[in-house]
């Protein structure tokens, strides 16, 4: 809740008032969230398949498809080709990885890549006033929105406006979801309300694409120059493919921390 500043009073009154005028519960609070996760969707067997499609699909290039191929050959053969910069040959791949409990921002600066493919959360037709188990009711009364905190800020800590106001960031985000309450009570859309919801505001998404992509995006969001929050979903989830597919995603490398002790990586040159 906002704190009025040296006016104890008539923060007494309005809450009072409030509650007499039959409005919702000031102190329902909205959720911060830190922890942001992803599950890639493509099954491991799937993934490290893939390698020996990619090993047929370059051996014609060189008509040099002698021996069996197997898993051992296919990582060596792609390997070499990456590091020849060769990347075409990684197209005949797809990876689909789903990412929950990301901002807006985050899905924003994901869908900039344009040779990925997307499914994300809709801020026209998920409505918040739903359960978040997404039940048919809807209960304008009661329903949290949730946010995407940095993992490096005092949340709480009071900023201080140009009239005097002091207010945190959750206080802000707690307003925030309180104005859009009160638009959808007042017979908003869910449509017409998002218009006041922060790039903090939480949203899935799914994106699919080959696995010359993902390095691109990776090579592009994991710099220091990166956002924080981008370069550390991305992170994670290089540190898995790193683990399924070290053929592919082996030549990135971890290269330091931020001054919020946030990883960030760089290409190494394969030996
Ligand atoms: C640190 C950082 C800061 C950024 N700041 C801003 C900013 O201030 N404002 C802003 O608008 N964006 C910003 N971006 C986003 C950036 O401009 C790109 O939109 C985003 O990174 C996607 O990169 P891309 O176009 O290379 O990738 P993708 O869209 O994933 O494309 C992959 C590659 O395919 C090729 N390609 C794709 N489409 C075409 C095409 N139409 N023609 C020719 N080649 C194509 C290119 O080689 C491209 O690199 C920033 C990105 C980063 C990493």
């Amino acid at each position: 809740m906002i704190k009025g500043r040296g006016r104890p009073l008539k923060t007494f009154y309005n809450i009072f008032f409030h509650f007499k005028r039959g409005l919702p519960p000031l102190f329902l609070n909205m959720q911060l969230i830190k922890s942001p996760s992803h599950l890639i969707l493509t099954p491991k067997e799937e993934l490290e398949n893939q390698l020996l499609r990619m090993e047929k699909a370059g051996r014609t290039c060189y008509q040099s498809e002698k021996g069996e191929v197997t898993k051992e050959t296919a990582e060596k053969f792609i390997a070499r080709l990456i590091k020849l910069g060769h990347e075409s040959v990684i197209e005949h791949s797809q990876m689909t990885v789903k990412f929950f409990d990301c901002s807006r921002g985050f899905t924003h600066e994901m869908v900039r890549h344009r040779l990925a493919s997307f499914s994300q959360e809709s801020t026209r037709y998920v409505d918040y006033a739903k359960d978040a188990k997404g039940e048919a009711e809807v209960n304008l009364n009661k329903f949290q929105i949730k946010f995407v905190a940095p993992p490096h800020t005092n949340n709480e800590e009071p900023i201080l406006l140009e009239d005097g106001r002091k207010f945190s960031f959750a206080e802000m985000l707690t307003e925030c979801e309180k104005f859009y309450r009160a638009l959808r009570i007042a017979g908003w859309l869910p449509e017409d309300a998002r218009q006041i919801l922060p790039t903090a505001v939480k949203a899935d998404i799914v994106v699919s694409a080959n696995f010359r992509e993902w390095r691109h995006i990776f090579k592009m969001r994991l710099t220091l120059a990166a956002h924080w929050e981008i370069r550390g979903i991305l992170g994670n989830l290089l540190d898995e493919v790193q683990q399924v597919l070290p053929a592919v995603f082996g030549d990135f490398a971890e290269a330091g921390q931020d001054k919020n002790g946030l990883r960030y990586f760089k290409q190494v040159k394969a030996e």
